[in-house]
């Protein structure tokens, strides 16, 4: 017997039917003998539908209060899964996360978790049973309601089962596991058995949709076993993140090709070659609170050197205007953008105890006549930008070459 926390992602909640879908699958679980958790996301679609709508209320809508209203979809699912799981005859209670006490800081639409109190849910599961969660939201020590952004059941997920010691956490989505890349960009695309940690880390933050990263890290640092599977697939194994590498097994030198279409590249030309530079230009960038991703700085000539770095695509236009702001004071020439960029990125731990891969990716893009804009590496990940309308064919030509489309 285990304790299995069970992570339903919308499209898996998304009809009354596929809530009772789950509601069997969840009984399933409970006939073996084990005791289960279940955290819910809102109904597909729904978060986006309240977004909306208070957006059509206040252009600009008050983080507390946009809370408050974008936290009623998981709501509304964790009451329909536990009237779905009466119904069968199984015992159930559902929980808001203010009700569990998920406490969070008071960074309403992007809290973060710092306890959970699992007493009493424990206390039903001794009595048998189940147990079912809002994902998303918490509350902080005020009493105000909080949700933890985009994707954050998944974290809330990964969370209760490290607060609960569970022996697994298993996040059912729409794919059946993680991809070694989009198969909706390379049909080839295999099935992952494993990935390591790191990897998922990487593929996470380099723009694999599969899990939030912030869900990653928290399984990283409380050594939560994460499974990611299918809620439309009767059986299938998913994908295991592991946290060691598996001695016996050959590991590939690349297990996935991530990307990322969000991104927009700065450059700033023509700057004094001195002391300080870089932060006169990125200090301004981060007070306006805008994420820096790849930065480039060229060697000085002249006494001039260029700058470049990468902002996602939404704060480009703001980026600009705060540039344009100090660049009289940083003494620039030009400043400038560009938001037709993607990022590809090869990932792999196998990485770390092989050479040529990065020449492998640079000939293999070069074969294909794609200009390489940037690039950026660490032990085990490669990225490169290049112009988006080339995005397809290099995740594809790159996927081949490192042998990822052989089962
Ligand atoms: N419902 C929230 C969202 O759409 C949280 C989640 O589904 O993970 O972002
Ligand atoms: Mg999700």
């Amino acid at each position: 017997m285990a304790l299995i926390v069970q992570k339903y992602g919308g499209t898996s909640v998304g009809t009354p039917e596929r809530i009772k879908n789950v509601a069997r699958r969840v009984a399933k679980f409970k006939a073996q003998g084990h005791d289960v958790v279940v955290v819910v996301s809102a109904m597909s679609g729904e978060t986006n539908r309240l977004i909306a709508l208070a957006k059509e209320v206040q252009a600009n809508p008050d983080p507390r209060e946009l809370d408050v209203v974008i936290s009623t979809g998981e709501q509304v699912t964790i009451g329909l899964l536990a009237m779905a799981l009466k119904d069968a005859g199984i015992e159930a209670k559902s929980y808001t996360g203010a009700q569990v006490k998920v406490l969070t800081d008071s960074f309403f639409t992007k809290a973060r978790i710092q306890s959970i109190d699992d007493v009493p849910m424990r206390a039903d599961l001794a009595a048998g049973r189940v147990v079912i969660v809002a994902g998303f939201q918490g509350v902080d020590a005020e009493g105000n309601i909080t949700t933890l952004g985009r994707g954050g059941s998944d974290t809330s997920g990964v969370a209760l089962a490290a607060a609960l010691k569970a022996d697994e956490c298993q996040i059912y989505t729409d794919v059946d596991g993680v991809y070694t890349t989009d198969p909706r960009v390379v049909p080839e695309a295999k099935k992952l058995k494993t990935i390591t940690f790191e990897e998922m880390l990487e593929m996470a933050s380099l723009g694999s949709k599969v899990l939030q990263i912030r869900s990653v890290e928290f399984a990283g640092k409380y050594n939560v076993k994460l499974r990611v599977l299918s809620s439309f697939q009767e059986e299938g194994e998913g994908t295991l993140i592991t946290f060691e590498e598996d001695p016996n097994m050959e590991k590939p030198v690349v297990s996935g090709i991530a990307f990322n279409r969000d991104e927009a590249r700065v450059n700033v030309t023509g700057v004094p070659d001195k002391p300080g530079i870089a932060y006169q230009i990125l200090g301004p960038v981060a007070d306006a609170n805008i994420d820096v991703d790849m930065i480039i700085q060229n060697v000085g000539q002249d006494g001039t050197t260029d700058f470049s770095f990468t902002v996602p695509k939404n704060d480009l236009a703001r980026t600009i205007k705060v540039l344009e702001g100090v660049q009289a004071h940083i003494g620039a020439k030009r400043i400038d953008g560009d938001d037709k960029i993607c990022k590809v990125s090869i990932v792999g731990v196998g990485m770390r105890s092989h050479v040529g891969v990065a020449s492998t990716m640079f000939r293999t893009l070069a074969e294909e006549g794609i200009n390489i804009q940037m690039i950026s590496t660490s032990e085990i990940k490669i990225s490169v930008i290049v112009d988006e309308k080339y995005l397809e064919l290099a995740v594809r030509v790159l996927h081949k070459a490192f042998g990822l489309d052989q089962a």
